[in-house]
């Protein structure tokens, strides 16, 4: 089959960089590391995501900073690493440790193309301010106060049962998820919207993997939404 992938070849490090056309967002994974994280940089890059918050290894870091330099996206490392929970990869649950402890935690990264933006979500972070952090990721108001009431040690999965596609976190452990934060209601409107216009985005760019997640995350009842 025909491709209509564009890929810059004349960068040093021979990463793929300038990458439209084609399994755009599996290309873009291949830098950032799943689906996810790469639909998350094209929501910044047009616009419907004003901040990104990652987590990466040391090892991941060269190719998504060598990615953000190329496309003028401002990115803050975390002055400290997570030490993930051992039962999964989209744990909210870590122990922060210093950066330069020498076991392999993950640092957060802030992506941005507002330098102040950036920045102003790692502090929160760092601050240990969720309400703030939250806001400055741009959460609505209502799901921001709904995890600060109720996210804990102990209670670190607020998962709603689905009752629609645009918020079913479930199928996260899937690379399938269309919002980054816990909606204070399955069917809270503002995160359905915040949704709606990601998968906007991700059809314009990748119509196959529009349709893709829409299997994934409502089979067969799509099409009555
Ligand atoms: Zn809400």
């Amino acid at each position: 089959m025909l491709s209509t992938i564009n890929v810059d070849l004349h960068d040093a490090d021979g990463l793929y960089l300038n990458i439209n056309g084609n399994n755009m967002i599996k290309k873009l994974s291949l830098i950032f590391g799943s689906k996810t994280k790469a639909q998350e940089i094209l929501f910044l890059r047009d616009g419907a995501k004003k901040v990104v918050r990652q987590g990466f290894y040391d090892q991941e870091l060269p190719k998504v900073e060598l990615y953000c330099k190329k496309h003028h996206l401002y990115f803050v490392k975390s002055r400290f690493k997570v030490l993930l929970a051992d039962d999964s990869t989209y744990s909210n649950k870590g122990i922060r440790i210093p950066e330069t402890d020498k076991r392999s935690g993950m640092f957060f990264v802030y992506i941005s193309k507002e330098e102040e933006k950036a920045w102003l979500a790692a502090y929160h972070e760092m601050m240990n301010n969720p309400g703030e952090l939250g806001k400055a990721l741009g959460y609505p108001e209502c799901c921001v106060a709904y995890f600060k009431k109720y996210f804990s040690e102990i209670n670190t999965d607020l998962q709603k049962p689905p009752t629609n596609p645009w918020t079913n976190l479930t199928k996260r452990d899937k690379d399938c998820v269309l919002i980054s934060h816990f909606p204070c209601h399955a069917d809270c409107h503002k995160s359905m919207k915040i949704a709606r216009v990601n998968l906007d985005v991700i059809t314009a760019h990748d119509q196959k993997r529009a349709k893709e997640m829409m299997n994934v995350l409502w089979p067969k009842k799509f099409e009555n939404l």
